[in-house]
């Protein structure tokens, strides 16, 4: 067959360990057989980024600002004990993907990839569920103490401008704890927006809830600005597109999402993303299974696996075994990102391209064919068999 052309490149950032041998097993397989790639490629391999003082993660970030759509490979965030494993290394550096989000001013959507054959365990859960957390402030930036005596605890805020402001937080008889949390007007409207974004780009419905019946003011704040986000310039778009914004209660949802059949999106508060997205993820099964897209509020997307380099399994395979891991995630973060940039380039036979991938890489598993890890979570009777990556990926190409 003639490849499928692309117009604009899209950013690629290579990674790590495992996950970076299958990235390459991918392209060969599955992707430059059948698509004229074009890429900018970045390699954000922990030596390379310590080759470049890190500039190399900085340079792919600006890279997908310009091209609006990047795919990414898991990478190594250095630790101590990684200092030790690579003694080349000149600086702990930071987590690659803690400098894209900051200047891309992104939000992280989770989603799980689903299929008949392995059922969540809330049985009506029929289709993915994506949480959106925001990721700025509240806890996660607070200050705390304890006091030992009786007295009097408040809150001053002093403008740039000389003006104050000082409210009351308490009066205490005995020891006590205190703290202290903000949040920025800016960040939570970036992170409105981006919701809406990819709400808008995955044609699903996009729930929001915070405790404002409590936290009158704080949360409330977060219920006024998507509000005036949704009605000052998403709500025709999401009429034409027929989706709906859903605002309630966090209790509410939290019933509401246990009895729903799935397929939305969920936007949460930090805190609540952190804790909702680990049940929903432990919910649906499997981390090998989870994809993740980096959005920003004008609508880049960055597309990558939820999941790290597995460690593990590279180690096995450097002695030159054979493993099975799973390749589903990454697969996906392709699909994604070349259906993106299909869409945003008018490129419909790119966007069948990567409806295609993954319809194939669904049938395979489907057709009982797949990597160990998902053996244990297939449906009592199901007869399936458990293959090494390569020949997982063969088994995709056939059906692709
Ligand atoms: P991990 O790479 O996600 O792997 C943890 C374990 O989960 C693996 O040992 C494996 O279990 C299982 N697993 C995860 N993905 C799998 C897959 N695709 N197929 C089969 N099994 C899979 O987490 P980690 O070991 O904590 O972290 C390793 C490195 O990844 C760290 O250096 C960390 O910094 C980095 N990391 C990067 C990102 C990112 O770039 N987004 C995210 C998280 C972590 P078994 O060994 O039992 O088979
Ligand atoms: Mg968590």
């Amino acid at each position: 067959m003639e490849k499928i052309k692309m117009t604009t490149p899209l950013v690629e950032m290579d990674g790590d360990e495992m996950t970076r041998v299958l990235w390459g097993m991918i392209k060969e397989t599955l992707i430059l057989p059948y698509v004229d790639l074009k890429t900018e490629y970045y390699d954000l391999g922990l030596l390379s980024r310590n080759a470049t003082k890190d500039q190399i993660t900085v340079d792919a970030a600006l890279a997908t600002k310009r091209l609006g759509v990047a795919v990414k490979c898991a990478t190594i965030t250095p630790n101590k004990q990684r200092m030790e494993e690579y003694p080349e290394l000149t600086e702990m550096w930071k987590s690659p993907n803690g400098t894209i989000r900051a200047i891309l001013d992104g939000t992280a959507f989770r989603a799980p990839i689903v299929l008949p054959c392995i059922k969540p365990v809330v049985k009506n859960w029929e289709k993915p569920i994506t949480i959106a957390r925001h990721a700025y402030g509240d806890m996660y930036k607070a200050v705390d103490m304890t006091t030992e005596e009786p007295g009097t605890a408040t809150l001053t805020f002093k403008g740039e401008s000389g003006a104050e402001k000082t409210l009351t937080v308490q009066t205490v008889n005995g020891p006590a704890v205190w703290q202290g949390q903000h949040n920025l007007e800016s960040s939570i409207r970036a992170f409105a927006r981006s919701c809406f974004q990819y709400a808008l780009s995955q044609k699903q419905d996009l729930w929001f809830s915070t405790k404002d019946t409590i936290a009158k003011v704080y949360d409330g704040e977060f219920k006024r600005i998507f509000e005036e986000e949704y009605e000052s310039s998403c709500k025709a778009e999401f009429e034409k597109a027929g989706i709906t914004y859903f605002y309630t209660l966090i209790d509410d949802a939290v019933a509401r999402v246990i009895r729903s059949k799935g397929g939305f999106i969920w936007a949460l508060k930090n805190y609540d993303g952190d804790v909702m997205s680990d049940m929903v993820a432990a919910a649906f099964g499997s981390l090998a299974m989870m994809t993740s897209v980096l959005v920003s509020p004008d609508g880049t997307m960055e597309f990558e696996a939820s999941h790290g380099t597995v460690t593990r399994h590279y180690y096995r395979y450097l002695k030159g075994e054979s493993t099975s891991t799973n390749p589903m995630a990454t697969i996906f973060a392709w699909s994604g990102a070349l259906k993106r940039r299909g869409e945003l380039d008018s490129l419909p036979e790119l966007v069948r391209f990567g409806e295609r991938l993954e319809a194939a890489s669904l049938k395979t598993l489907e057709d009982g064919i797949m990597t160990r890890d998902l053996l244990p979570l297939v449906e009592p009777g199901f007869q399936a068999r458990g293959v090494d990556s390569g020949e997982f990926l063969e088994a995709i190409a056939a059906r692709l």
